[in-house]
């Protein structure tokens, strides 16, 4: 039996005061959904007042990235260490990453293996863009990314490595992938798990799915069998969260 996790990537938005507003918003909604794993990730300057407004709940807080290197001189990023002072979860590999920051298969996998060490829970993004979607390349792409990004990966927990399924062109565009494409999809993951860390692991590992999440069609993506809950974007940023963590509860 795998817990639903509902997290939400709040991105680059948000000051300190701005996020102890809305995490004062979203409170009572996200302690009420106790069969729910919820987990907030705002920006790292917002780690520590979200921190101190949920540490006596069991709503998580994850960070959006990490590096891989335990220290030095590596101007502006942030250690596995350094994220776990305030959290238990980091986003790893999300799509901005990779098509921004230049984020890889490789860098992706150091990344994972430095959080586990450091006792966090890795959410791992994976996901098609639109042109390797139309030329039908999704379970080559995705395959080829969890490969890559889970080489060498032990799995001692299955409970704390979580993978997300993000078609990139349903990130922040509206059009969430049908509930039906995105199971397939996943299935897709689950079957590659089961060649990476055997089938009892790949059955309690927990899949998400991610683009346009909402209110309004997340009861339908959630109720799919190979989807345990959603990595959600814009709508953490509103109220609308709540339902979306409903929909998983
Ligand atoms: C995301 O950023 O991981 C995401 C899924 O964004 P959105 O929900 O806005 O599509």
């Amino acid at each position: 039996m795998r817990t639903p996790m509902v997290a939400g990537n709040w991105k680059m938005n948000k000051t300190a005061d701005q996020a102890k507003a809305l995490v004062t918003e979203l409170l009572p909604g996200l302690k009420a959904a106790v069969k729910v794993e919820r987990v907030l990730c705002p920006t790292f300057t917002c780690l520590s007042s979200v921190h101190d407004l949920i540490k006596d709940t069991n709503i998580g807080l994850g960070a959006q990235n990490l590096h891989w290197e335990a220290s030095g001189a590596f101007t502006g990023e942030i250690s596995a260490s350094m994220v776990k002072e305030f959290c238990d979860y980091v986003i790893i590999g999300h799509s901005e990453r990779r098509q921004y920051f230049g984020e890889t298969d490789e860098t992706v996998n150091k990344k994972v293996k430095a959080a586990q060490a450091a006792g966090l829970l890795p959410i791992v993004c994976v996901g098609e863009t639109l042109s390797e979607n139309e030329a039908g390349k999704t379970k080559e792409v995705v395959t080829r990314q969890l490969k890559g990004g889970l080489a060498g990966v032990v799995v001692s927990d299955p409970a704390k490595l979580v993978i997300a399924y993000e078609p990139v062109w349903a990130i922040g565009t509206g059009r969430a992938a049908t509930a039906q494409d995105a199971q397939n999809v996943c299935a897709i993951i689950r079957a590659e798990l089961v060649s990476l860390f055997g089938k009892a692991n790949a059955d309690a590992i927990r899949i998400l799915y991610g683009g346009s999440v909402t209110g309004a069609n997340a009861a339908e993506l959630f109720g799919m069998p190979d989807i345990d809950g959603g990595l959600v974007g814009g709508a953490s940023l509103k109220p609308d969260f709540i339902a979306i963590v409903n929909a998983a509860n």
